[in-house]
């Protein structure tokens, strides 16, 4: 089956008690049991609810995955890959990591004995360095954040595959309709929900997906240990947003390309971030691992001048000043006071994330309106 239709139909069917073709929003905690043990396959829903289940298997048929779990927040996702490891194991991953994942990785779990190594993983050699006997994770997230660094992850998969480490990759900004991480050689793909999955803003969701049926079993076992499931309602909500995934993300991808080309031409932007441009630094991976460029895009200012940065995100009246991303209404963003405004202006602008950067999640609205917008803004 191909993508669309997977999207639609993959992991639901019609109730079998009613006839609703939608999947009902089980919103119970409980199941009744015919005699000790004898139930229909659901016995609590911390465990299991059939409206989580079905985005479960949905969201894994659409990663080309076997398996699939769904969390409270794409971090409460992360927060379960990490403990699949023991104190004393290592995990490389990269040096421009989304900020959450960085604060979960070095306040929580490096207290727990766990190691993290941070690097330029556009470079493969300096990830190689980093490797030893204690290496069980490497850790890749690609496009990354904001400065949409792209990451070879087969070239990664090779390294965790001869260092017996387990391989997992955040696909947050991709999104499995542009890349699909199992089938270049990762092991757990890892989504915040939140953002393209859900697609409309309305839902705080992770998901993580897998092949293996040990590593699952590890997943499952952890999920339903800690208890950091998603809830029926919401698991509803993005079993909706997933049906239009296809659509949504080919129409980011048109206005990502619309406008970062716009954004080239304009005399006041000194450079733009944006992977479908063919002197993007890592152009070649990310043809050879995407199937299109997506709606994230950056941009600086020519000058530098963090107030007109902060006067162009204010004057903007189509794009929402917000965090977050993915949905189909234009977000616009200013890192350097926003997402990584916890960062020393130092450590930010070695990665690029300098005063006048910008950063856009084109949304789907026409985009002749959305060029209005930022030209009006720009003046
Ligand atoms: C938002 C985001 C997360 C965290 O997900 P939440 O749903 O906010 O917990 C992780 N990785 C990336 C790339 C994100 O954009």
């Amino acid at each position: 089956m191909k993508f669309g239709t997977k999207a639609i139909h993959a992991g639901v069917h019609p109730d079998e008690s009613t006839g609703a073709i939608m999947t009902p929003i089980y919103q119970t905690s409980t199941y009744v049991q015919a005699g000790v043990g004898n139930h229909k396959g659901y016995e609590y829903s911390r465990t299991l609810n059939p409206t989580r289940h079905a985005l479960e298997k949905n969201i894994a048929a659409i990663e080309n995955g076997k398996f699939g779990a769904c969390f409270g927040s794409g971090l409460a996702a992360i927060d379960c890959v990490i403990k699949m490891l023991n104190p004393g194991d290592e995990v490389i991953s990269t040096n421009d990591l989304y900020g959450g994942s960085y604060r979960l990785f070095t306040t929580i779990f490096a207290k727990y004995g766990i190691v993290f190594h941070f690097v330029d993983m556009q470079n493969p050699k300096a990830v190689e360095a980093l490797v030893n006997e204690k290496t069980k994770m490497i850790w890749v997230e690609t496009p990354t954040n904001p400065m949409m660094n792209i990451i070879d992850i087969e070239a990664m998969s090779a390294i965790a595959k001869k260092a017996h480490a387990l391989l997992c990759v955040d696909n947050t900004f991709a999104t499995p309709y542009l890349q699909n991480p199992l089938d270049l050689g990762a092991d757990i793909v890892m989504h915040s929900v939140t953002k393209y999955l859900g697609g409309h803003s309305d839902v705080v969701m992770g998901a993580l997906v897998c092949s293996d049926e040990k590593i699952a079993g590890e997943m499952y076992r952890i999920q339903n240990s800690t208890g950091a499931v998603t809830a029926p309602m919401d698991s509803f909500l993005v079993l909706r947003g997933i049906k239009t995934l296809h659509l949504r993300v080919q129409r980011h991808c048109e206005n990502g390309e619309v406008i970062a080309r716009f954004l080239e031409t304009h005399p006041k932007i000194e450079k733009v971030y944006w992977p479908g441009f063919e002197n993007h630094p890592n152009h070649d991976v990310a043809k050879k691992q995407m199937r299109g460029f997506g709606g994230m895009i950056s941009f600086t200012l020519k000058g530098n001048k963090l107030e007109e940065a902060l006067e162009i995100v204010k004057k903007v009246e189509l794009f929402a000043l917000a965090e977050s991303l993915g949905g189909v209404e234009s977000l616009i963003g200013h890192p350097a006071t926003m997402t990584h405004a916890s960062i020393p202006k130092e450590a930010r602008e070695k990665t690029g994330v300098v005063d006048s950067l910008i950063r856009l999640s084109v949304g789907v609205e026409d985009v002749e309106d959305l060029i209005a917008d930022l030209k009006m803004a720009l003046a």
